[in-house]
């Protein structure tokens, strides 16, 4: 069984140290492989009523929804939180971004306008594969932006963040956290397999080379915008099968916490039998 506080346990707090990190450790759970698969699939029907139930009361007027961030090094695992996890969740409550460079017209805005024209609405369960902290993680390690203009994102993310919590939604970040090795492990998979040639960029490697300044990167990151209304979580990730459980734990967390009701009926019920039998 994953601990009760597991969610402290990944919480970035002040003095947060990610090279301390194990990204093969698996905080919070004792059992093996067989034991977390098994702890995941008997987790995924209350994920699903959860997330049924917050959009019923979003119907009855309730302004929550969650959002999910995502983040990692290429190979972390994002994709595979999407199907395993939140694939659990009816498609209609999901709402799945996945933010790739910026196009030309993206550019023309804010880093935070492509952002914010995706936030879930009320009931749903937002998804970032990727979100606006590739403004201050790529762009500090490829020195796409000046350092002074990324310096100042980390507050207007914070800023940002606080308004949208304000508005009803949980915000959930997390870092999934993989080794140097395994990364080298997963991408020669994705060279040795025809099927996973697909997933592969030659650009991977670039950003491969560019490991410890993205390691710095995600460390600054995790020290500027983990906040009590949208805190970051550190997820290790080298064994899938943690991560995932992990990330449906701290989703089960969020939605157990907001613990939406169904709504009542705003008709008369008794009337409406009777009416259904007369026809
Ligand atoms: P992937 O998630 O592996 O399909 O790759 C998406 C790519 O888009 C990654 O190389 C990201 O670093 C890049 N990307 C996403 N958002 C931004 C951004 N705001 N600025 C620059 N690059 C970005
Ligand atoms: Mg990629």
């Amino acid at each position: 069984m994953l601990d009760g506080d597991t969610a402290d346990l990944l919480r970035v707090k002040r003095g947060f140290d990610l090279d301390a990190v194990d990204p093969g450790s698996t905080p919070g759970f004792s059992g093996d492989k067989t034991d977390g698969q098994a702890q995941l699939d008997a987790g995924t029907a209350e994920l699903a009523e959860l997330q049924e139930r917050l959009f019923a009361a979003s119907t009855g007027g309730a302004a929550d929804s969650v959002l999910l961030v995502l983040q990692g090094m290429d190979t972390a695992g994002k994709g595979g939180i999407v199907r395993h996890v939140v694939g659990a969740v009816d498609p209609q409550g999901v709402a799945l971004t996945a933010f790739k460079a910026p196009t030309a017209a993206e550019l023309r805005h804010s880093f935070l306008w492509r952002v914010r024209r995706e936030l879930p609405a009320a009931g749903l369960i937002g998804v970032f594969d990727r979100s606006h902290y590739e403004d201050v993680l790529v762009h500090r390690v490829r020195k796409l932006s000046p350092l002074e203009v990324i310096g100042q994102r980390y507050d207007q993310i914070n800023t940002f963040e606080q308004k949208v919590a304000a508005a009803g939604t949980r915000i959930v970040k997390v870092m999934l956290h993989i080794s140097a090795d395994e990364q080298e492990t997963r991408l020669a998979e994705r060279l040795e397999r025809p099927d996973k040639y697909w997933k592969y960029r030659p650009r991977d490697l670039d950003d491969r080379a560019l490991w410890p300044a993205f390691q710095r990167a995600y460390q600054i990151a995790l020290d500027r915008t983990s906040t009590e209304l949208a805190p970051w979580y550190v997820v290790p990730a080298d064994r899938k099968w943690y991560a995932r459980l992990a990330v449906q734990h701290l989703l089960l967390e969020t939605l157990r916490g907001i613990d939406p009701q169904w709504p009542a009926a705003d008709f008369d019920v008794e009337q409406e039998q009777k009416r259904l039998a007369g026809l």
